[in-house]
């Protein structure tokens, strides 16, 4: 069994504890999360290590020290604060994420109730809002369906945002994951998923959509990531 230098993990997870705990009251506050539902990690800088949610706790009982840190392949650290507690359930898909996309520094899932509710129907959500050019580059795109306990999230979130502009995706019949350069990178990519589902939600009740030509996506787009120092996060592309 690995030896963990449990003072020194600590020392380095002190300001993500509060930071992933702090961001979880930004899913309540934007309405993305029912109950215990829900769940924002964050990745420690320089460690192969990232600190997430424990599992069914509610949102007004979680504290810094009740986050639990895992390594990569989602094991629960020992000695570590929070590690009598079980991790999200998610845990495992936010652990791939991790492993593969080494560029990612946050994960956050919700079932937020625009975005899943295209995700029921396997449909992605399509570019018709320059907020969503700036935000996402293009559509929301659908991941496969897949049943959580093994990698096979993980590997749906993966295969689809690689080589993605999104830093969404909407995995088909469940709801979004979202990743970022950081936590709150990926509960903003979280909050802006929902509201361009929202709004594309209703002006699909009025008409037809009007598509944005693709060369003016990818100028806005580009403005934006570019002009605001913010390089794209979704898979690099
Ligand atoms: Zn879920």
């Amino acid at each position: 069994m690995t030896e963990y230098d449990v003072a020194a993990i600590e020392a380095a997870v002190v300001d993500l504890r509060k930071q992933v705990s702090d961001l979880h009251s930004e899913l309540t506050r934007y309405q993305l999360v029912i109950w215990t539902g829900g769940n924002v990690s964050g990745r420690v800088p320089g460690h192969d290590l990232f600190v997430i949610k424990p599992s069914g706790v509610s949102y007004d009982e979680l504290a810094p020290e009740n986050m639990v840190v895992c390594d990569l392949d989602g094991n629960v650290i020992p000695g570590t604060l929070g590690s009598d507690r079980s991790p999200s359930s998610d845990t495992a898909a936010h652990a791939y994420v991790y492993r593969h996309m080494p560029h990612v520094g946050g994960v956050v899932h919700t079932h937020s109730t625009y975005a899943t509710a295209f995700a029921a129907r396997n449909e992605p959500i399509p570019c018709t809002i320059t907020g969503m050019s700036d935000e996402f580059g293009g559509e929301i795109p659908v991941g496969p369906f897949a049943i959580i306990g093994d990698d096979s999230i993980g590997r749906g979130i993966v295969e689809t945002l690689s080589g993605h502009r999104s830093r969404a995706v909407l995995m088909a019949n469940h709801g979004p994951f979202t990743i970022g350069k950081d936590a709150k990178d990926a509960v903003k990519a979280a909050v802006m998923c929902e509201d361009v589902a929202r709004t594309t939600h209703i002006a699909m009740q009025l008409g037809d959509l009007v598509p944005i030509p693709q060369d003016k996506i990818d100028a806005l787009f580009d403005r934006y990531q570019n002009v605001y120092g913010q390089k794209p996060q979704g898979g690099m592309a």
